[in-house]
């Protein structure tokens, strides 16, 4: 149990306008969580504290062989006015997944908890309450040694820092195009793919620039040995409808564990909607598009919750889903996980904090 110290702002901000379109990521709340930790000392001095620049030395490692994690969640605010939280366990389990990758001490999982529900009940005014917007919960954690050494820190600062988020479609579900990328990698076995941490994030940057240029708004990664398996996309996991069977990547160690992906396939498990976990070839992908018996493409991810895909480009080959439009799972899976969300469906999963 973490002895939170608590100093509130004496200059709290103006709230946002209920017509303010709450870009994703621009605007942050009053307060943030911090915690310190220091080898021999553990994790220590938890505070919530008016949000502000944090101070480190040029020499931080983080800045130089970054050592860092992140994740993101999401709190909502019910019609009956409960603030609810999306499985924040299967987040505080991947951050400590990741924490064990890269060498950063791990956060109790309990500690981990409640420190997410604190700095949330301490700007809870801060959530929007318009359909389809949210409070994004970015909890991250960074080396902060004076040292330009390479290995584990001693030292770490881990921050919870809070924002208001606008509907992703705000006239509702709205397909995407996507680009498979075939020269680049983002991950490869072994590596640090399943880790949440910036590494991933900065060797997608330039496939990305190239799909936005081309007029796709995220890239489709290949594994990182033979570029014929799909792995996932930008910041989203990947789902196929193939004649009937919903089909999505294996995790294999260079995919990310996406929680809104484990929630997809339990809503199949619970609908006797066949679902599979395998390895997905392109070419599997390429032939069930030319035989007619690829029926639907979504990505899943905790920003937009569904995506349908409308157009699936790989090298010279476009390949239109539903004829670019809304298949009719997506937005299945769309109005349940987020009806859960919401506390409008009953939560028979438990999953809502
Ligand atoms: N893959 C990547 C690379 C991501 O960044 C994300 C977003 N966290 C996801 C998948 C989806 O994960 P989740 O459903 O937990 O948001």
């Amino acid at each position: 149990m973490l002895d939170i110290r608590i100093e509130t702002t004496t200059t709290p901000k103006e709230l946002p306008k209920a017509d303010n379109p709450l870009k994703f990521g621009t605007i942050f709340t009053d307060h943030m969580f911090v915690m310190n930790y220091e080898t021999g000392k553990g994790w220590h001095d938890a505070r919530i504290v008016p949000y502000q620049p944090i101070s480190l030395e040029p020499s931080a490692m983080v800045f130089h062989y970054g050592q860092e994690m992140f994740e993101g969640l999401k709190a909502y605010k019910a019609e009956d006015g409960r603030v609810l939280l999306f499985r924040p366990d299967k987040n505080i389990e991947r951050a400590n997944k990741t924490n064990r990758r890269i060498c950063i001490p791990e956060i109790p999982d309990e500690d981990f908890l409640q420190a997410l529900k604190a700095i949330v009940k301490m700007d809870e005014a801060w959530i929007p309450t318009k359909q389809g917007t949210s409070l994004y919960i970015r909890p991250f954690i960074i080396a902060t040694d004076p040292f330009l050494g390479v290995r584990p820190a001693d030292t770490y600062l881990f921050i919870i820092i809070l924002s208001p988020v606008g509907a992703y479609y705000p006239e509702g579900l709205n397909p995407v195009k996507i680009w498979i990328e075939d020269e680049y990698v983002r991950a490869v076995k072994g590596g640090i793919g399943e880790a949440k941490t910036g590494g991933n994030y900065v060797a997608s940057l330039k496939s990305q620039v190239k799909a936005h240029e081309e007029g796709y708004s995220q890239v489709l990664w290949l594994d990182g040995v033979e570029r014929k398996y799909i792995e996932e996309v930008g910041a989203m996991n990947i789902f196929f409808k193939i004649n009937g069977t919903i089909v999505t990547p294996k995790l294999n160690g260079s995919i990310l564990p996406g929680v809104t992906r484990d929630s997809v396939i339990n809503l199949c498990k619970t609908w006797g909607l066949p679902v599979e976990e395998r390895r997905v070839s392109i070419d599997e992908i390429y032939e069930a598009h030319k035989s007619g018996t690829l029926e639907e493409v979504f990505g899943t991810g905790t920003a937009a919750v569904i995506s349908p895909v409308g157009q699936l480009r790989w090298e010279d080959h476009i390949m239109k889903v539903k004829d670019g439009g809304i298949g009719e799972y997506s937005q299945k899976f769309y109005d349940t996980i987020t009806g859960i969300q919401l506390g409008r469906l009953e939560d028979k999963f438990n999953w809502t904090v």
